[in-house]
């Protein structure tokens, strides 16, 4: 390509919101056969909010206040956009929150830790099982969140199921349209999360994505865009979370939400500045217009 036609299609994205840092994902990105996007932040609005919270021993004594208190003091120590939800819900309900004397987070399973005496742990189902926690008591509201699209989040205090939390977080309204267009231009639109993969299957309905990649744990993520270039497409991968750097790394294209984290937009070749999906469309069709003016 001149460097004209670059420079050109370079100011139209900027016009567009969409940063184009190298020459090279402007020529390549008309050929992408493959679409991955990740779940929490780019599908969703990456806003998770707290809609549902059940006890084990029910309201008796303040039993729900106290265990919310020894979940949010835990989740303040951690990062991720689940515990901002879960810190939030506590706050709301009363809970004064304390500092944990102890902290550890799990990638891909929770976090755990000590709360004036206790041992916490909060995450997934899979995790618990793998720490021998019975869920037992709680595996009928289990299934009905997932089953409507929400995160289960686990609570156990010394080694028990106390509680589980059901969070929320909305697909954004301009995904349904955005994800339509792709797959009418042909491409495959395919959908990669570290969430569990009933819920996984439930959001990617909504948005009509039929492969849906869940589980997946963050030092994964990026093996499985391996695994799609390996079966021979031109894969472009859009994320939002420092999970998603060494994925966005690895794909021939990577596209950052400019709403997420500073290290997925590091790592990727273009930015989505609104964070809509709008803009995978509209950065393929100035690659299309920029490589038809070259020749
Ligand atoms: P995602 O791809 O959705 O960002 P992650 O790999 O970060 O997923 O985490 C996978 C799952 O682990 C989450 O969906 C959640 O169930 C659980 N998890 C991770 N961190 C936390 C946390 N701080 N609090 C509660 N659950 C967590
Ligand atoms: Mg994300």
């Amino acid at each position: 390509a001149t460097p004209t036609s670059i420079m050109v299609g370079t100011g139209k994205g900027a016009e567009n919101g969409i940063l184009i840092k190298g020459a090279d994902s402007l020529e390549l990105a008309h050929k992408i056969q493959t679409i991955v996007l990740d779940k929490t932040g780019t599908v969703t609005q990456g806003r998770p909010t707290v809609t549902h919270y059940t006890t084990i021993r029910g309201t008796a004594n303040g039993n729900e206040l106290a265990l919310l208190k020894l979940a949010g003091s835990l989740e303040q120590n951690s990062e991720h956009p689940l515990a901002e939800a879960v810190v939030q819900y506590a706050k709301s309900q009363g809970a004064t929150l304390v500092s944990p004397s102890d902290f550890e987070a799990m990638a891909g399973s929770g976090v755990q830790g000590q709360v004036e005496g206790h041992w916490v742990q909060i995450g997934t189902h899979r995790w618990m099982t793998e720490l021998g926690i019975d869920t037992q008591r709680l595996n009928d509201v289990w299934e009905q969140l997932e089953q409507s699209g929400k995160t289960a989040v686990w609570l156990a205090v010394d080694g028990q199921i106390e509680a589980i939390m059901g969070i929320a977080d909305a697909v954004k309204p301009s995904s349904v349209s955005a994800i339509r267009a792709l797959q009418k231009m042909g491409l495959e639109v395919v959908m990669l999360t570290g969430d569990n993969r009933r819920t996984a299957e439930v959001i990617a309905h909504e948005v009509n994505i039929q492969r849906v990649m869940a589980e997946v744990r963050p030092d994964q993520k990026a093996d499985q865009v391996m695994a799609l270039q390996q079966e021979g497409k031109l894969v472009a991968m859009v994320g939002d979370g420092i999970n998603d750097a060494p994925a966005l790394a690895q794909a021939d294209v990577g596209m950052a939400i400019g709403t997420g984290t500073d290290v997925a937009i590091a790592a990727s070749d273009i930015t989505l500045i609104s964070g809509d999906l709008w803009g995978i469309v509209t950065a393929i069709q100035l690659s299309h217009a920029t490589i038809r003016n070259i020749q």
